[in-house]
């Protein structure tokens, strides 16, 4: 039986795309010189907070590129303490298939699916990040093939709950030469957030968009709790000091290289509430004085902050309001950064 797809559109190749928003020779220094901070974090030898920072998706390019102007300006000020990488998520995982699914789905988030022009939207708004505030970002790699197309551009990507025990992705995240956070899958298991890792810090041979390659292993692949599911349907944490202890020793046990993690502070973790993001980093913090293990594990945070608080539904018209997860807006994620800067160390 033949497949029952209908077959729509080709879409432009990586090369083509790279082509006409190309990463020129006077930004490539500012990528090559941001991914030898982000290797300096995860390897030690710096000893800053890496900050994970912006809005669940990043749903339009002009709300966006005002919000990372603002972090722009608070980077200045916190340097000494804090390194950002903006959070730019253009691809949404949904639970159950429906919903928002990011910027690669519908370049216009009240319009049709469009991923031609979704495509074209990442790489520019990834570009423009970088050209207009000298930002390279953060993404899910939530399809591992579509990592072609901004490979040049990211600081980090994430796999996320969902996506974390998947082989392609595993395979893919170690042959990436930038820091891959693997998150604990939403039921919580940590051994296969672990295993995630293994694989990717592996040498593997494997197929990629229709070829047969071969990486070299990640050891910038690291963990990322963001909190679990019940059975209920209710939400349990995991970045309190028993599950940090409990992450050591995992990672004890285990052959990776360059053990760290990142905390999110919202999923999960703040029980939906993005207001309880300020009170997770404190929490963090005082396990960090508690243990000189654990400071040396958590290595920063992973926040959902855009320019306004809360959510608003999809076609909603409240510049910079998430249209997925609800955030904390710009006020309070000025505070939270400058809070951050105090007690970090
Ligand atoms: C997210 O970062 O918005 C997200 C979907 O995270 P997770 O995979 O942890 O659910
Ligand atoms: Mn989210």
């Amino acid at each position: 039986m033949k497949m029952d797809l209908e077959f729509e559109r080709k879409l432009t190749i990586p090369l083509e795309t790279k082509q006409r928003f190309p990463v020129t020779s006077e930004l490539a220094p500012i990528v090559e010189e941001r991914a030898r901070t982000l290797r300096d974090i995860f390897e030690g030898r710096d000893r800053r907070c890496l900050l994970l920072i912006g809005p669940c998706s990043a749903d339009r390019a002009d709300s966006v590129l005002t919000y990372l102007e603002r972090l722009r300006r608070v980077q200045e000020e916190v340097r000494a303490q804090i390194f950002i990488v903006p959070r730019v998520f253009s691809n949404k995982p949904r639970t159950t298939g429906e919903g928002y699914m990011g910027l690669v789905h519908q370049p216009d988030a009240a319009g049709r699916p469009d991923p031609f022009q979704g495509i074209i939207a990442v790489r520019s708004l990834h570009l423009r990040a970088l050209r207009e505030t000298g930002f390279t970002c953060a993404d899910e790699m939530l399809y591992p093939e579509n990592h072609r197309y901004l490979d040049d551009l990211l600081a980090y990507v994430t796999v996320g709950a969902r996506s974390v025990e998947d082989q392609q992705h595993r395979l893919t995240a170690s042959g990436l030469g930038i820091p891959v956070g693997m998150k604990n899958p939403t039921h919580g298991d940590l051994r296969v957030m672990m295993n995630a890792i293994h694989a990717a810090q592996r040498k593997h041979s494997f197929i990629y968009r229709g070829w047969a390659v071969h990486s070299p292993g990640n050891p910038l692949a690291h963990a990322v709790l963001r909190g679990r599911q019940t059975e209920a349907g209710g939400t349990l944490p995991n970045y309190q000091y028993e599950s940090l202890q409990r992450l050591a020793a995992l990672y004890l046990a285990s052959d990776a290289r360059n053990p760290a993690v990142i905390i999110d502070t919202n999923h999960a973790n703040s029980g939906k509430d993005p207001f309880r993001q300020p009170e997770v980093i404190r929490d963090v913090l005082e396990s960090r004085r508690r243990d000189g293990e654990i400071a040396q594990l958590v290595k920063g945070f992973l926040v959902e902050s855009y320019l306004e608080d809360g959510c608003q539904r999809p076609g909603g018209t409240v510049f910079g309001q998430s249209i997925t997860d609800a955030c904390l807006g710009w006020e309070k994620t000025e505070r939270l950064i400058y809070d951050l800067a105090e007690h970090f160390s």
